[in-house]
């Protein structure tokens, strides 16, 4: 089988692995669409991120959807041909996070494509893959792999919402409108929000922020008294999900948010300085959001259901030969949102 594996930054290369056979409680799957995450492109660019490095080659890709052409032993619930989102997310259910319902945070975590530990994780970017049955969640009949394969980034947005609180009849900002803020418009709207202001610096992404949702899209870069009036009585913002890992953002969030109001932090930037005082005054609640445990369940749920429209992000599929051109196009923000491999 092929496989999608990055070697170092900007060394990206397709090469043969060793498929596997599905243990008992595995399920073997033909990959069908896998969409590239910033993670993804943090490898590709730079080799990683903060102090996550790459020590050895990785198979890429944690947000796939397939088709289940293998069943191990002891599988119920599950047949060939089934169409499922794979949840990539693999905590050991054994430690102290695990026992307290944090998944999440498990100690153990093997989370597909990730090089935060050594032996690094191994991704999901291949045409066949070996999952735990527990991973798979179908997709309801019509719903294509492309849709099921939104599941793991909309997990995402889905966690940081519950994050922030009850979102009925609240003024909602979303900084960074990524495919990650993008998606968390949605989750916001489909949790009650009433009103969501999003914010970034290219028209392309806030012309589809507005079409998915948002009920304002200000560009900060080129009109930034467009936020200023948000400032007033000390701010006009109950809930903020940062999505940009921005400085600027976190500064804006705090001077618009009311007190008392609650700053998400879901983008990943690096090291940013805050306004301390402003915190305090205003009693801000910052509350980092980091991946997902249930809200996967969920996130197959309402795609299942056609609750929430995830395909207008969709800016782009690539073949699996072509993978290298899907990351350079997944990386500019100023014409693509999230793009698909299909293999
Ligand atoms: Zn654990």
């Amino acid at each position: 089988m092929k496989s999608i594996v990055i070697h170092a930054a900007r060394d990206l290369r397709i090469e043969d692995r060793e498929p596997g056979e599905p243990g008992p409680g595995e399920v073997a799957i033909a990959v069908k669409r896998g969409g590239i995450c910033g993670s993804d492109l943090h490898y590709y660019l730079h080799g990683g991120f903060g102090v996550v490095r790459l020590k050895e080659p990785m198979i890429l890709g944690h947000e796939v959807a397939g088709e289940v052409v293998g069943l191990g032993v002891g599988v119920a619930g599950l047949a060939v041909g089934d169409l499922v989102a794979v949840n990539p997310s693999r905590p050991c259910g054994q430690c102290s996070y695990c026992q307290q319902g944090l998944q999440n945070q498990c100690a153990e975590m093997r989370f597909y494509g990730s090089a935060m530990r050594v032996p690094h994780i191994q991704g999901a970017f291949s045409e066949r893959l070996i999952a735990s049955a527990a991973q798979c969640f179908k997709l309801a009949p019509g719903i294509p792999a492309e849709l099921g394969a939104f599941a793991e980034p909309f997990a995402v947005t889905l966690h940081a919402v519950h994050r922030g609180g009850s979102l009925l009849g609240r003024r909602v900002l979303v900084t960074g409108c990524g495919p990650i803020g993008a998606l968390a418009i949605i989750a916001a709207r489909s949790h009650g929000a009433r009103e969501i202001v999003a914010t970034d610096v290219t028209e392309f992404t806030l012309e589809l922020a507005r079409r998915i949702g948002a009920d304002r899209a200000v560009n900060v870069a080129t009109d930034a008294a467009a936020m200023e009036g948000y400032k007033a009585n000390k701010g006009a913002f109950d809930v903020m999900i940062e999505a940009s890992g921005n400085e600027r953002a976190v500064r804006l969030g705090l001077d618009v948010l009311k007190p008392r109001g609650v700053l998400v932090q879901l983008g990943l930037g690096g090291e940013i300085s805050l306004p301390q005082n402003q915190v305090v005054a205003k009693e801000i609640e910052i509350r980092g959001s980091f991946r997902f445990h249930e809200e996967f369940g969920l996130a197959v749920d309402l795609i299942n259901r056609r609750r929430v429209d995830l395909a207008p992000l969709l800016s782009g599929t690539v073949p699996l030969a072509q993978a290298e051109a899907g990351f350079k196009l997944a990386s500019d923000r100023s014409k693509a949102m999230k793009v698909q491999i299909a293999f």
